[in-house]
């Protein structure tokens, strides 16, 4: 007997081969649009689950195929690694029930199931907070949740030798003659070079010409890198290359027990000693900190102190792991922007409280929002 499925799958192919989106109007594509993103949730999960059993039966062989995970990839449009990864995640759906009911409704998909499966398997217990984590806010937020999960479980110190072993850097060129790399750094060494790319490159764009309209971030960047390597940089900005939030009572003891900081901000946990070894350093700057918000510097000008700025840095508590972009779903870490939530031309004070960062698009829109809202003019004396 076929299973029922198969035939609604063949007409819905029919349907959507006659169907002319110029004759609906735009509220009606949408949810359209919005429907089949769950049918194409729910089938690219059908499809894996249906092709891990047909392969475990051997049903690929009779098509001409020795290895299931080619099947799949001809018949799904997709590469032979993602092939492999949809039939592993398929394969695994079984001790994960609430991902496979998920899946099953079209309400997370095979990509995203792949993602909850990694972070169960580095961190036991996480499937149901990362699929929750998946139907709301998407792929790209479990990804990040799982790298965060996966670093914080590993130790500090196995993390290090790891990071250290699998440093790499290699270069190669293209069709058009472009000097291509690629590379992996530990971010002791990374996060600094990365950090100081970003910082000239913003001052590059700010620099860049009368003609108005600036290129895009990455060119810059790319002449950040240029210009620093050759020597021609400005140099170390006023904010530090490299930012470690530390617990003062793991930095005092030597290495941090559970539940203690001591990691780079933007780039994971390290070892207490490399806190301790870099905290004399010009470049380098350490931070510790004993688990309570010290910052409480306000004042009515727009100048934001180094004080205030260092503490904005380190990002939201408890994680202290940098900013990004305050609007939902954005998450952008660079080109940042700090914005006056209540802003200064309402009196609104400079103080840890009151900014946010926002990337120059969002920024330009809250502004916008301000505006609308007759924020732009001083609150009348009661
Ligand atoms: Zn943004």
């Amino acid at each position: 007997m076929e299973p029922r499925v198969r035939a609604v799958a063949e007409e819905l192919c029919r349907e959507i081969e006659s169907f002319t989106p110029a004759l609906y109007s735009g509220a009606d594509c949408a949810v359209l649009a919005e429907v089949l993103s769950r049918a194409e949730k729910a089938c690219s999960g059908g499809r894996a689950r249906a092709a891990a059993r047909a392969i475990s039966c051997g049903a690929h062989k009779q098509r001409g195929f020795a290895d299931g995970a080619d099947w799949l990839a001809k018949q799904a449009g997709t590469s032979r690694a993602e092939a492999r990864t949809d039939l592993e995640t398929a394969n695994s759906l079984a001790d994960m029930p609430a991902t496979a009911d998920a899946v099953a409704k079209g309400e997370v998909s095979i990509k995203e199931a792949a993602e909850v499966a990694r972070g169960e398997a580095v961190c036991p217990g996480s499937e149901e907070e990362l699929v929750e984590l998946a139907k709301a806010s998407g792929l790209g937020a479990v990804k990040e949740e799982v790298r965060k999960r996966a670093l914080q479980a590993a130790r500090a110190e196995d993390l290090a030798t790891r990071q250290h072993q699998a440093r790499y850097f290699r270069h190669w060129r293209d069709e058009l003659g472009l000097v291509r790399f690629s590379g992996a750094l530990p971010p002791t060494a990374g996060i600094g070079i990365v950090n100081r790319i970003e910082a000239e490159a913003s001052r590059l764009r700010r620099g860049a010409g009368p003609a108005g309209r600036p290129g895009p971030f990455e060119a810059h960047a790319a002449d950040a890198l240029v210009s620093m390597l050759s020597g021609a940089g400005k140099g170390p900005s006023p904010r530090a290359d490299l930012v470690v939030v530390v617990d003062l009572a793991a930095y005092r003891r030597g290495h941090a027990h559970p539940g203690e900081h001591c990691h780079i901000v933007g780039g994971g946990p390290v070892p207490v000693r490399f806190a301790r070894a870099i905290s004399g350093d010009a470049f380098l700057k350490a931070v510790t900190h004993d688990g309570v918000r010290t910052e409480t510097v306000a004042h009515f000008g727009r100048h934001i102190g180094a004080e205030l700025r260092t503490a904005l840095e380190l990002g939201p508590p408890p994680d202290f792991d940098g900013t990004r972009c305050t609007e939902p779903g954005c998450n952008r870490r660079y080109g940042l922007e700090w914005d006056h939530v209540d802003p200064v031309a309402h009196n609104g004070p400079t103080s840890y409280d009151n900014l946010q960062p926002r990337c120059k698009p969002h920024h330009w829109e809250k502004t916008e929002r301000d505006r609308q809202a007759g924020l732009f003019e001083a609150p009348q004396p009661p």
